[in-house]
């Protein structure tokens, strides 16, 4: 425990100084004992004064041990770091520190307030800065303020703009993260992404022709029943960065600028609308991002992204999708877990993330839905084929966890190789994300004209 290993320090320091300076009488204090940091350091001081040696070496030690247990503060956790990320969706609040985070919250009503005692924690810098990093077009906290509340606790109190649902979690150090404290404020009612796509588009969806009979994809005979609804997922995001070139470009902006793009292209369509599972800098599960899709009944599901790879000269496109067993290749394999391992470093509340594992993991058979994924791979592929080199020549299959919705045809687009510095330059280049959205939409367009959208969306809901 973080506030005990000081004292057994500051013990320690004391049995040598006493055994040097032969200081006897009282026995040490027995390591870990419950006495507050503050009672062993008196009685600590109290022991350094008594005896005074002569000798200099005893001297230096005198002078270490007295450094130690008057200069040593007495909770040594500090917040190291300190990063709100505010979204219509939920804002985050995380605070990082070297050791894990003891913490208290609680509700405050009339005005809405929220309280974060953190227990055993120093005062810092980057608990300071948090007074200045609410943005002012935070959804939901107005203003947050920091202090020393009593003796090794500090106080985080959030003036919330609404009432919100909160959730406190802690995760564990992954990657460059260390211990982190995150606090998620959630609207009541959460924001519902059908009306959101219906008013962002602005436009109402067609009235629903004559169904097909039975319901039978008819090649032969396209027609175009309803607006097929394509959800674009621009990969990572919030305290996910995702792949991180050379240049320092950050595959989470990437993602989204291109996801952007893509999004226009497809309202600018007759019959096509577009709907984003993020579109600010804030992390989304992968599960919730199935279950936007859901929701909004997408006719398509089509994640964006930007890797690194292994190999730094790894380059190209390539599209995945969802395999029920084995992944095609071992390269496909790996990215797969290292997508997947995206919820350990964007954050995901555990409870949270079960909640919706069991809605989507009640599903059929996938198979149909691969089938249709691969379809829809292979158009999109033929299509970057035409405006960058492909890294494999076929739709790759692996085990992603975004690609696992049970009825939507769901791909997975590494539009090219952050990790290679000549891609990494072209994906910041306008020009270039234009095209690669480009061909992406031409890809969905060849899928769609060959398999238009059902009458109703195949989705048993
Ligand atoms: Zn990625």
């Amino acid at each position: 425990m973080a506030e005990l290993r000081l004292p057994r320090l500051l013990q320690s320091a004391v049995a040598l100084y006493r055994r040097v300076a032969g200081a006897s009488g009282r026995s040490a204090r027995p390591a870990g004992s419950p006495h507050s940091p503050a009672i062993s350091r008196r009685s600590a001081q109290r022991d350094a004064h008594r005896a005074v040696p002569g000798g200099r070496v005893l001297a230096r030690i005198h002078l270490v041990a007295l450094a130690l247990l008057l200069g040593a503060p007495l909770v040594q956790a500090q917040i190291v770091s300190t990063r709100i990320w505010p979204a219509k969706d939920y804002t985050r609040v995380t605070l990082e520190s070297k050791s894990e985070i003891k913490y208290e919250v609680f509700t405050v009503k009339n005005p809405d307030r929220l309280v974060v005692d953190l227990e055993g924690i120093e005062y810092s810098a980057a608990i300071a800065e948090l007074n200045n990093k609410v943005a002012a077009g935070d959804p939901y906290i107005d203003k947050l303020r920091a202090g020393r509340n009593r003796p090794g606790v500090v106080r985080l109190v959030l003036d919330l703009k609404t009432e919100v649902k909160a959730q406190a979690f802690t995760l564990k150090p992954i990657g460059e993260y260390g211990h982190r404290l995150v606090l998620d404020l959630y609207p009541l009612v959460p924001p519902d992404p059908l009306a959101a796509l219906i008013e962002a588009a602005g436009k109402q969806p067609r009235p629903e022709e004559t169904p097909i009979a039975g319901e039978v994809t008819r090649p032969d005979k396209p027609k175009v029943a309803r607006m097929a609804t394509i959800v674009i997922d621009p990969g990572h995001g919030g305290e996910d960065p995702g792949a991180r070139g050379r240049r320092g470009s950050l595959e989470k902006e990437i993602t989204l600028t291109i996801a952007r793009r893509l999004k226009a292209m497809i309202d600018a369509e007759p019959n096509m609308r577009a709907l984003l599972t993020r579109d600010a800098d804030y992390y989304v599960p992968l599960q919730v991002r199935v279950d936007k899709a859901r929701r909004v009944k997408a006719d398509l599901f089509v994640s964006v992204h930007a890797d690194a790879f292994i190999k730094p000269h790894a380059r190209g496109s390539s599209v995945f999708a969802l395999s029920e067993r084995r992944a095609t290749s071992e390269a496909a394999r790996w990215l797969a877990k290292k997508e997947n391992e995206a919820d350990l470093v964007g954050g995901v509340n555990i409870d949270v993330k079960d909640k919706y594992l069991a809605q989507t993991l009640l599903d059929l058979s996938q198979t149909a839905t691969i089938d249709h994924s691969l379809r829809l791979g292979n158009s999109v592929l033929g299509e970057l084929g035409q405006v960058n080199t492909l890294h494999k020549a076929h739709v790759e299959q692996a085990s992603f966890a975004v690609l696992k919705s049970p009825d939507i045809p769901s791909i997975l687009v590494e539009t090219a190789f952050i990790s290679n510095p000549d891609e990494e330059k072209r994906l910041n280049d306008d020009a270039y994300q234009d095209k690669l959205a480009r061909a992406i939409l031409s890809g969905i367009k060849r899928y769609l004209a060959k398999h238009p959208p059902r009458p109703s969306p195949i989705a048993m809901r």
